[in-house]
């Protein structure tokens, strides 16, 4: 019979109406020499055995992804506001890490005064550099990026159009862009058209993107979703939903009421530069 993620841990031996010769040679899994009268029979204990190694070595990474779904649903257990937070914590999280290993390289080729290699000049001021990876197969490090000023790095990469497809290999995104607006009680404003909205499917995050920095944030287009309500519908286009980014509320989306609700509701974010790979 087999049990796979169970172990033998103990045997004892019972007294059996049963009579066989006496044993002394009995071996169950890693449990050898055991010693057994002829009229005994035997228990054999089994406790859950460590199989963790192995199945994190065999999971690539859409399973992760899936694992890390089914867990944060499970956590949910139906509930739309703890998926939504434990969703967020994760991906928020997630994100931050990815932007210190960045900030970390970045601060060390600048503290060696390291030149862009596009145009062979310095770089004047500490904001509005990229990173740009030398080996797309490979992690931002020390060794395998250099700085690059925004426009040498557009051209590097509009030079081997075909670098970039191999080296990010991303997803297709739907980027929208926001100019920047001065003189209102916003400072970026998104539209979503329905027929945009549904063109999103489960492989797409949606990314708002700023103009004028080029900082920009990505959704999951499931969690997207649960803002993009009939009642939050405006009367603008054919029913557009409006996503903004309010002057005292920047690091997050505020999705706009539309014509059923009152409510503002809000998506905290995280804005990352540019894709800099
Ligand atoms: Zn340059
Ligand atoms: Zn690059």
């Amino acid at each position: 019979m087999a049990i796979p993620a169970m172990r033998a841990t103990g045997v004892s031996p019972v007294t059996s109406p049963c009579f066989d010769p006496n044993r002394t040679d009995l071996a169950v899994g890693d449990i050898t020499a055991i010693a057994k009268k002829g009229w005994e029979c035997m228990w054999v204990r089994y406790a859950e055995a460590v199989i963790k190694t192995s199945w994190r070595c065999i999971m690539n990474e859409r399973e992760i992804l899936a694992r890390t779904r089914e867990m944060i649903a499970e956590h949910a257990s139906g509930d739309p506001d703890r998926w939504w937070y434990a969703n967020r914590f994760v991906f928020a999280r997630l994100m931050l890490d990815e932007r210190k290993t960045k900030t970390n390289v970045k601060q060390k080729l600048l503290d060696a005064n390291m030149l862009c290699p596009g145009c062979g000049k310095r770089f004047e001021t500490r904001r509005d550099i990229h990173l740009h990876r030398l080996d797309g197969d490979k992690a931002y490090s020390q060794a395998n990026c250099v700085l690059m000023h925004p426009d040498c790095h557009r051209a590097a990469h509009a030079a081997h159009p075909e670098a970039v497809e191999v080296a990010t290999g991303r997803e297709p995104t739907l980027t929208k862009w926001s100019k920047r607006y001065d003189d209102m009680p916003f400072v970026y404003w998104w539209d979503i058209a329905p027929g945009l909205a549904e063109q999103l499917n489960d492989l797409e995050p949606a990314e708002f993107a700023k103009k004028d920095t080029k900082d920009r944030c990505v959704v999951p287009v499931e969690m997207l979703r649960t803002f993009l309500t009939p009642e939050r519908q405006t009367t603008r286009g054919q029913g557009n939903w409006g996503v903004k980014v309010l002057k005292d509320r920047p690091d997050e989306l505020a999705f706009e009421p539309g014509t059923g609700s009152r409510e503002w509701r809000f998506l905290p974010v995280v804005w990352l530069e540019e894709a800099e790979d």
